[in-house]
Formats: structure tokens, C-alpha cells, sequence
């Protein structure tokens, strides 16, 4: 007859098994939760530091043959289940619930920066993860278009409350000002405004916040980076070498600010052409280059496809319009890659995940 199967000897099996993106095995991870033995039947849950994990697949397979390999075990009942860690910073500076703050950042305007970072809130928030996406980006203002939203709910006391698409809540400043009302905010105006308008919003609790900053160095970005605590920052920018100096200075800003970078996103990449044929319109490489100039992950590249800008117009994504198109493909990718960043800078030093504490 065979030994009675322990949680000790399934522990020591896990503990095998490596989550590949944090370089540490599952046990030491602490991500193996209510493991249950009942004769010859094992269950547990497997808690990924995020809904959107690249490779959970493959964690979930080779836990499951580790656990099988086990003598005595006949059949394993595993569930997948997240808890993002928690930044903590947010938190304690303006009292907000929010576990991450990414800002998305670009050298200069026109290279795609509010069209990423809507796609990349809307691609997390699908895989399930709770999302809020805010728009500060004061010279333009787009992302209500981009998300076919046109005013905010009414606010609750002295709290805006945000919009809700596409499974994530949304926040303007386009939603703030009247239609044509100019933004011309200098100085003390500028730094009031987005104190107010970070402190007073009603956001619940969150998973990823996604800010979609003003582009350059100027001071509505410096502004807005100094006032959020942010966990990681992303950077956008074209192949072509010009943009890249440009990328580079915003990439240096948010260095001086001791933001992370999580990561450089090349845009606009390249256009595949019906007859097979891959055309790069502005070049190559340049995103790789300043990501490996600067010691920075490459998170990937964004081909040129007309449905980006049909989605942005028509407020529907592309990650939800076609999203089996490469396009989406990448964009999705790119948020998982932004999630596990996220992940991999939360464990730092440290050798096990944070516990959240919930409230
Ligand atoms: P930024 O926020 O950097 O100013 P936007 O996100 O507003 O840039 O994008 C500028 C324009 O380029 C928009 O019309 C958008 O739809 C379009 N666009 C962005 N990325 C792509 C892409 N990969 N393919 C096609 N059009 C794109």
C-alpha cells in the first residue's frame, strides 16, 4: 500500500517548479494557497501576482505534472488566482486604493502614446484585472474619444466619479473643461489643478492605474510625475532616430525622479502589406536601441494598422474591435509584459509577495 500523501511531499514537488518571469520557485514565492489532500486527490490554488501573467499557462502545466509526478497522487484540482501586489506609495500619499501607478510618457505628441495606454487599461482590464485609466495629458486631452465616452457620471459629494468602458473607469481632463475652452494653465495654476484633480476622484479600489502623462519634459509632465507616486513608468516612441533623442530625454526624466522604467515600446513599427511584403516606414529598430542603450526592457513593437486609428476615432479599442488581429496580438502581449514588470519590480529584494491588506 502506498505512504498517505503529505502536503509536505506536494510542497517539496512545487517547490520545483519556477514562476518564469520572478525566477523563484512557486513555494518560496509563497503563491501555493489552501493546498488540500483527500486520499489519493490533491487541490490548491496557485495566486499569480497578476490576472494578465504571460506564462500562466505554463506555470499551470508544470505545476500540474510536478504535483502528478508525486507516487500516490491519482488527480490534482488546481484553480489560478491573482492578487496584484501593492505598491503601498499611492496609498499613503493621497489616500487612494490603487496598488500601481503607471504612467505611459512619450519624447514628443503624435507617436501613439494616448492610443497605447488606452489599449494597454482596456487589454488588463479584460484579462480581469480592476483598472482605471487617467488622462492627464492637458494639451490633448483624447482618450474620451478614443473610449466613446462623453461626460462623467454626476459627481458623489465633492468626488468626481469616473466614467466606466470597455470593464475599466476612466478620467479626463478633456472631460473637465467645456468643448473649446482652452487649456492655458502655467505655474501654481497647472500644479493646483492636477493635485485636485488626483486627489478628488472616487476610483475604489485598483489594480493598475494607468496615467496617460502630457508628452516632452515640460512642466505639466514634470508637474504630474512629481506629484503621483508612481511604480513604473513606460515610454513610447517611433523607430526613427530623431524621435529617439526625444524618447530618451523623457526616459532620463523620469530616472531623475527615481520612477522605475518598465519598459520602451516602439511604435508604428512597420506596415505588412497585402501581397506578404513588411514595409518600415520609419525605420528600425530605434525602440530596441534605446531600450538597450539605457538598461531598459524592450517591451515590443506595434505594427502600423489603419484599425488603430478607426478605433480611436470611433471609441472602440482594437484590442476590442479585432482582437485577433497581430495588431491587438501585440498591444495585448505588451500589457502582460507591463504586468509582469510590475510584478518583478513589487518582489525587489524581497524573496516573498506582500500580503495585501485588504480594507
Ligand atoms: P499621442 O498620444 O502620442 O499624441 P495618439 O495616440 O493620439 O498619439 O495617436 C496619434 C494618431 O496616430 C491617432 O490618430 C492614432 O489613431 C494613430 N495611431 C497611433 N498608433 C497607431 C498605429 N500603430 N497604427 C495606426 N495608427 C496609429
Amino acid at each position: 500500500m502506498a505512504d498517505k500523501l503529505t502536503k509536505e511531499s506536494i510542497l517539496a514537488a512545487l517547490s520545483k517548479v519556477q514562476e518564469p518571469e520572478l525566477h523563484q520557485d512557486l513555494v518560496t514565492l509563497n503563491m501555493i494557497r489552501n493546498l488540500e489532500i483527500s486520499g489519493d486527490k490533491v487541490s490548491f490554488v496557485v495566486m499569480l501576482t497578476t490576472p494578465a501573467c504571460p506564462l500562466r499557462g505554463q506555470i499551470e502545466k508544470e505545476a500540474r505534472q510536478a504535483v502528478l509526478a508525486v507516487p500516490g497522487v491519482k488527480s490534482v484540482e488546481m484553480r489560478l488566482e491573482s492578487d496584484v501586489p501593492n505598491d503601498g506609495r499611492m496609498r499613503g500619499l493621497v489616500n487612494m486604493p490603487i496598488r500601481n501607478a503607471i504612467a505611459v510618457g512619450s519624447g514628443k505628441g503624435g507617436v501613439g502614446k494616448s492610443t497605447i495606454a488606452v489599449n494597454i487599461a482596456v487589454a488588463l482590464a479584460k484579462s480581469g484585472a480592476r483598472v482605471g485609466l487617467m488622462d492627464a495629458d492637458i494639451y490633448g486631452p483624447n482618450t474620451p474619444t478614443m473610449l466613446g465616452v462623453e461626460k462623467l457620471p454626476p459627481p458623489v459629494g465633492n468626488k468626481l466619479v469616473p466614467a466606466q468602458a470597455y470593464g475599466l473607469k476612466m478620467i479626463s481632463m478633456g472631460l473637465l473643461v467645456k468643448p473649446g475652452q482652452p487649456l492655458i494653465w502655467r505655474g501654481p495654476m497647472l500644479n493646483s489643478a492636477i493635485r485636485q484633480f488626483l486627489g478628488d476622484v472616487e476610483w475604489g479600489e485598483l489594480d493598475y492605474l494607468i496615467v496617460d502623462l502630457p508628452p516632452g519634459t515640460g512642466d505639466a509632465a514634470l508637474s504630474l510625475a512629481q506629484a503621483l507616486p508612481l511604480s513604473g513608468a513606460i515610454i513610447v516612441t517611433l523607430p526613427q532616430l530623431v524621435s529617439l533623442e526625444d524618447a530618451s530625454r523623457g526616459l532620463q526624466m523620469f530616472r531623475t525622479l527615481e520612477v522605475p522604467i518598465l519598459g520602451v515600446i516602439e511604435n508604428m513599427s512597420y506596415l505588412d502589406l497585402p501581397d506578404g511584403t513588411r514595409m518600415d516606414i520609419f525605420g528600425s529598430g530605434g525602440g530596441e536601441q534605446l531600450a538597450q542603450a539605457t538598461q531598459t526592457p524592450f517591451l515590443g513593437k506595434i505594427p502600423i494598422d489603419q484599425n488603430v486609428r478607426i478605433g480611436g476615432d470611433s471609441g472602440k479599442p482594437v484590442v476590442v474591435s479585432h482582437p485577433d488581429s497581430p495588431v491587438a496580438l501585440a498591444l495585448t502581449e505588451i500589457a502582460q509584459k507591463v504586468a509582469a514588470q510590475i510584478s518583478i519590480a513589487a518582489l525587489g529584494g524581497k524573496n516573498e509577495l506582500p500580503i495585501n491588506i485588504v480594507e
